[in-house]
């Protein structure tokens, strides 16, 4: 630091310069004390050697004038002991004259050491400054910050962090940064820092994404990530910045309910359109498919039988019938929005994901999100939107069903299915579904909710039929329900780019 050299002249800087001073004349007096009390002791030749304690005091207190002066005073004094007769004596002067030397040369180190002594404790009073503006910044900030080592071991823990996990920072801060993740996570994020550090393969490194956190109370909730690099000597450190999405949820809250109510008015006015725009397409085809099989009735009641009219009304009536399914395909088609747009997608992200997305608008904040992914499945051909539509959907059923439940736990897995496709389950802890309710489940407007639609599963099927999959439910063991689907699995061997993810 510049000022470092030249100290300001502060009241503290001159009551220090004074103090050099005064230990000068002390320590000076103090060895002729000494002196005169070892008298008997000492021979006149090394009348100097004791007054080095006066010039080394003088030189840590004050510098280099206070050993200045501690020196002269020495001469003076030495003089004054063995008598100013004496100063005429040739030897004397020369050791008087080392003495000065001597004086000089301790003076500069000893402010040389002071000034750098002052400069040090200067920076360190400017590094203690700095940390607590820097401390009192990020207390403030909502976004929680995580220091982890390359080891994954926490450095540091903020106390927004403290706010959003529900641990103490000394709870934590030694631990793996793994406690503040649900399964499968929690086991695997280890192989995650070991993987980026060996290949340098980001995946949420400045990046950032959203992903799903858990408290100290088990308790998980939807969060957005990012997380920076830094390198320090020779190690590295990562620092997550973590914004809690319930937090923000709170706020919106209001927001949604009126934009849901709006989205459920237009749904509804929608398919009130829809309906009744079916009914007249369909009264058409299936007026003259009746009105064909009536006169195929009557043809079989004539005799002789006229073959060729009758199999000519039966085809009539048949073809009559398809259109009437065309029309409801067509309305399928609609209803999933058209042709699917198909990639190779990270089954675990996009499933991750949904969950997030599915917390972010739920009411319910004591839901116990977990997934068991297989390692094994990772890449499926599918509409990413629309897929997480399906999860997602399914994970709110999970979520309303299990309003009234003691236990609040929803598991997403995926694993490896027979004929290369992965099933992916939501197993929730809800009230379950009756046996005859299962079978209708997915039909159109079958629904239990009193503002239910009933179409979120029906476009469900739509949407994993289409993707060649399969959906069906089964009851949760333990209580609740289980949903089941099917996709199509593409193994990263089959890929011919390793960079699809
Ligand atoms: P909606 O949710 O609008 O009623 P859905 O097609 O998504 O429409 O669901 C149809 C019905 O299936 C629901 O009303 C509910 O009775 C039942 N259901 C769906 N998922 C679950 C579940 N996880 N647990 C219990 N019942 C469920």
């Amino acid at each position: 630091m510049a000022q470092a050299s030249t100290p300001p002249a502060t009241g503290r800087g001159l009551l220090r310069g004074a103090a050099g001073y005064a230990v000068a004349v002390a320590a000076a007096a103090a060895c002729l004390g000494f002196r005169v009390l070892l008298d008997p002791y000492f021979h006149d030749d090394l009348v100097f050697l004791l007054f080095v304690p006066a010039l080394l005091a003088a030189a840590a207190v004050g510098g280099l004038g206070p050993t200045l002066l501690a020196g002269a005073l020495s001469i003076v004094l030495s003089f004054q002991a063995i008598g100013f007769g004496m100063a005429g004596d040739i030897p004397l002067l020369v050791r008087a004259g080392v003495f000065v030397v001597l004086a000089l040369g301790i003076g500069l180190i000893g402010s040389r050491l002071l000034h750098s002594n002052r400069a040090i404790r200067q920076l360190a009073a400017n590094a203690r400054a700095r940390e607590a503006h820097l401390r009192s910044i990020l207390d403030t900030v909502p976004d929680a910050m995580i220091v982890i080592d390359e080891h994954g071991v926490m450095q540091s823990f903020s106390s927004a962090a403290e706010r959003q996990f529900g641990w103490m920072a000394d709870e934590v801060v030694g631990k793996n940064v793994s406690l503040l993740m649900p399964d499968p996570y929690r086991t695997a994020h280890d192989a995650y820092l070991a993987r980026y550090l060996s290949t340098g393969e980001r995946r949420i490194i400045g990046i950032g994404r959203v992903v799903v956190g858990e408290r100290k109370d088990g308790s998980t909730f939807p969060m957005e990530l990012s997380v920076g690099e830094m390198v320090s000597g020779e190690t590295r450190y990562f620092t997550g910045f973590v914004r809690d999405l319930t937090e923000r949820q709170a706020a919106e809250r209001r927001l949604q309910d009126v934009q849901g109510e709006l989205v459920h008015v237009s749904r509804l006015t929608a398919l009130g359109e829809m309906a009744s725009a079916m009914a007249h397409e369909l009264n058409q085809p299936l007026t003259a498919a009746a009105s064909f099989m009536k006169g195929c009735l009557v043809l079989l009641k004539r005799k002789p039988l006229d073959e060729g009219r009758l199999e000519e009304m039966i085809s009539n009536g048949a073809e009559q019938a398809l259109r009437a399914g065309q029309i409801i395909r067509r309305l399928r088609d609609f209803v999933s929005k058209g042709e699917a747009e198909r990639g190779i997608e990270s089954l675990p992200q996009l499933l991750e994901e949904a969950g997030a997305l599915a917390m972010i608008g739920a009411r319910e904040r004591d839901v116990r999100l977990r997934y068991d992914l297989d390692p094994e499945v990772r890449l499926v051909l599918a509409d990413k939107v629309q897929i997480q539509q399906v999860a997602l959907n399914l994970i709110r059923n999970g979520m309303e069903a299990m309003e009234d439940s003691p236990r609040k736990e929803i598991l997403v897995g995926a694993h490896p299915a027979a004929d290369e496709m992965v099933e992916v389950s939501v197993t929730d802890t809800g009230h379950g579904i009756g046996p005859e309710a299962a079978q209708q489940l997915f039909q159109p407007f079958m629904t239990t909710k009193a503002h239910g639609m009933g179409i979120g599963l029906s476009i469900s099927r739509t949407i994993i039929e289409a993707h060649g999959g399969r959906i069906w439910v089964e009851p949760n063991p333990q209580g609740g329900t289980i949903f089941r689907f099917t996709l199509p699995r593409v193994r990263d061997e089959e890929l011919a780019s390793p960079d699809h993810e």
